[in-house]
């Protein structure tokens, strides 16, 4: 038999375990039947008896990625076991006196078992914020969970936590290894699905990033994996109505961060028009008045980041720069490229000079002194929230709080004109004129 212990607060189909495992195990039914439907109990999805297998019982089709489970079935789960007290923190870095006060409400919340909302503008450094209250739940031998609803913030979260907790740390995505016990998980939401009654506290990063924002199943998961009388905590930098509306009803306490770490203002984007449509990307020539800016640009030297919404078009739009700029190293990722970690990283350290993207980096990265550009910034996907993420990669350093922001757009919009309103009245709360 496997190890037990790394069944504990897990959550299993029939054919995932064996008898010998199966006797050690809880069972609850795989579904419950609400005429016409039949609710999964996994996931929370309501099936119809369209999806029907050949034994007459019906099967989830929403969650069928972690195993098929069917109405005649039982799903299995391992009773969660306290974990050893531990003394797992080792960053030695210091507060800003604007972070300590949110971490400091938020252990005091989290020790009242209060749900928080901390919103938090762009680079104010929400993650060691909440190094205070995971220390806490680790030293009672408690579980913690820190999840995101994007993969690649929750590679980054794993890079950091690793290097500032001396605990053992699960990652867990899609293509992850498989689940080794551990007091500290880091997993996107999804993973979620894979626990039961699992975590005293479960932090969630930006909550409203897609696909998490409005998924029912994902916070159904939420739901189920934590215990009874556990804690949530829900990091953003752009709140949501939802979120708003369960502040209002009392059910969220929310804590806010207006400052940034360096307690410089917020970069308030540029708006500049450009005769340039993605219809057109696909020709080799640019426009001048959009190369103007970016040779301005470089003569500065600093990185250039530049946000594109269209994966195949960027791939082209990035040859076309390639050929006006043979001297710089330019490079394209989209949530596509396998080596898409290493060219982050090489843009990081100086090797790619100029980076084009798709909303792939919108959140959860830092490159230090970067410029960025956002090209069709009146695209549709370039919604209000992914805008002010954006421009949130624009001064984060110390070195250099400022930058240059520019949304570049043949068409104002609505998302455009209310992302640099938010932004400004950010920076306004932030005690900034
Ligand atoms: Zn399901």
């Amino acid at each position: 038999m496997d190890n037990l212990k790394n069944y504990y607060g897990r959550l299993w189909t029939e054919s995932q375990l064996d008898d010998d495992l199966k006797k050690h195990a809880q069972t609850l039914p795989a579904m419950t039947e609400k005429f016409p439907y039949f609710i999964c109990n996994r996931c929370g999805s309501k099936n119809s008896r369209d999806n029907s297998l050949p034994d007459g019982s019906v099967y989830c089709r929403s969650c069928l990625v972690f195993g098929r489970i069917s109405s005649r079935e039982k799903l299995f789960y391992f009773e969660q076991q306290t974990f050893p007290e531990i003394e797992a923190l080792r960053w030695q870095g210091q507060l800003t006196p604007f972070q300590q006060s949110v971490s400091d409400s938020l252990r005091k919340a989290v020790k009242n078992k209060e749900n928080i909302l901390v919103h938090a503008v762009t680079g104010a450094g929400k993650t060691e914020m909440i190094y205070g209250t995971l220390d806490d739940t680790l030293r009672q031998g408690k579980a913690a969970a820190l999840v995101s609803p994007r993969v690649d913030v929750c590679l980054e979260l794993y890079k950091r936590l690793s290097r500032d907790f001396s605990c053992s740390i699960s990652l867990l995505h899609g293509e992850s290894e498989t689940y080794e016990r551990s007091p500290l998980v880091i997993a996107t939401t999804h993973q979620l699905l894979r626990f039961y009654q699992a975590f005293d506290l479960l932090i969630v990063d930006e909550v409203d990033a897609f696909p998490f924002v409005d998924n029912k199943m994902l916070h159904y998961a939420l739901d189920h994996c934590l215990k009874s009388d556990g804690t949530r905590v829900y990091l953003t930098a752009t709140s949501t109505e939802q979120l708003d509306r369960q502040i209002k009803q009392g059910q969220l306490k929310k804590l806010h961060l207006a400052r940034r770490f360096h307690a410089k203002p917020l970069v308030v984007p540029q708006t500049v028009w450009l005769n340039f449509s993605l219809e057109k990307a696909d020709k080799q020539k640019l426009p001048a008045r959009f190369l103007r800016y970016v040779r301005k640009q470089r003569q500065s030297r600093f990185p250039l980041l530049i946000f594109f919404p269209h994966i195949e078009l960027g791939l082209r739009f990035t040859e076309s720069l390639k050929k006006y700029f043979p001297d710089e190293s330019i490079d394209f990722i989209s949530s596509l490229s396998p080596d898409r970690l290493e060219k982050v990283e090489q843009f990081r350290n100086g090797q790619i000079q100029m980076l084009v993207s798709t909303t792939i980096l919108e959140r959860g990265v830092t490159f230090p002194g970067v410029d960025v550009f956002v090209m069709v910034a009146n695209h549709r996907l370039f919604t209000k929230t992914a805008l002010i993420q954006i421009a949130g990669r624009v001064g984060r350093s110390q070195n250099r709080p400022t930058g240059t922001l520019i949304f570049f757009h043949n068409g104002l919009n609505k998302a455009i004109k209310k992302a640099v309103f938010e932004i400004k009245e950010m920076n306004r709360k932030g005690g900034f004129k």
